[in-house]
């Protein structure tokens, strides 16, 4: 496996690879674990080459998070996507990404103020721009997310087809700890006990489902639930609960099939998110 460095090597590479058959590209800001596994295996069986990208991306962190601390564990990163199948690593240095003097931008309006566009400004238009960048870089004919993320998956797939980048985009399910955790690089910043609160949101996120299955399909209770097993929990802090338009992300009074169920809450420091896309 090769770890390529500048976008100009990364572009030689794929033009190369696409020769003989399909490129997929996996971006990632690294600390990788078994989500970004699921990801790497889903482009691997689907393509014949397959790029995964290492990079902490600072456009998308506002002033007071995490950037400087995100966990970078580069060695460990490299091994696991290579165990899973990636010919290439393309870990830049930030100056690759973003030449000195760097004024573009990629803004998805109205989509990128919701869900956590609303309480990270600035959050979406960084994701947006880089995506961007990575994909015209890498050429790639696949590009795989994971629904963890679920309104970056609403703002990238606007984007895409706005700016026709020809790159499919694939969505590949949440992965979870056996106790309903959704994998996420930021599980590490958890203490013991803040690890057992977080189980708060995957508790919030069945309990709709379990509503959506007896038959209810209105926000306010499908919501109503989930805010009152998060009240139970004083360590954690609601940021939302709402049921919403997957592909617009604005808020639907009534459950329909493919409606997103996302909550986002802070445990102590770290902020954390789950979903699910209702039957
Ligand atoms: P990140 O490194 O956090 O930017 O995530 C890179 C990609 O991995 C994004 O498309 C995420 O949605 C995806 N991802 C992160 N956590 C999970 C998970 N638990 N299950 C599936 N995909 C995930």
């Amino acid at each position: 496996m090769r770890i390529v460095r500048t976008v100009e090597e990364l572009r030689r590479w794929s033009r190369e690879a696409r020769r003989s058959g399909l490129v997929g590209l996996v971006p990632t800001m690294g600390a990788l674990h078994a989500g970004h596994a699921s990801l790497i295996r889903a482009a691997s069986a689907a393509c014949e080459h397959v790029a995964v990208s290492v990079f902490v991306n600072p456009t998308q962190f506002g002033p007071n998070e995490d950037y400087a601390r995100y966990p970078r564990t580069f060695d460990a990163d490299c091994a696991l996507a290579e165990a899973e199948g990636a010919s290439v690593v393309f870990a830049p240095p930030v100056e690759e990404m973003y030449p000195a003097g760097a004024a573009t931008f990629v803004d998805v309006d109205g989509l990128s103020a919701r869900l956590d566009g609303a309480s990270r400004p600035g959050h979406f238009r960084g994701v947006a721009t880089v995506v961007t960048k990575l994909l015209i870089a890498a050429e790639a004919d696949r590009a795989y997310f994971g629904q963890k993320d679920a309104a970056q998956v609403a703002v990238l797939r606007r984007m895409a087809a706005d700016l026709r980048l020809g790159t499919e985009l694939v969505v590949c399910p949440i992965v979870r700890e056996p106790d309903g955790l959704a994998l996420s690089s930021r599980n590490i910043y958890l203490s013991a006990t803040e690890r057992a609160q977080a189980l708060t949101l995957s508790r919030a996120i069945r309990r709709a489902e379990e509503l959506v299955a007896q038959g209810e399909r209105r926000a306010s209770e499908l919501t109503g639930a989930a805010r009152s097993i998060f009240a139970a929990e004083p360590g954690v802090r609601v940021d939302y609960v709402e049921l919403v338009n997957w592909a617009t992300l604005e808020p639907v009074e009534t459950a329909a099939p493919g409606s997103l169920f996302a909550v986002a809450a802070w445990v102590g420091n770290t902020r954390l998110i789950d979903n699910t896309i209702l039957h």
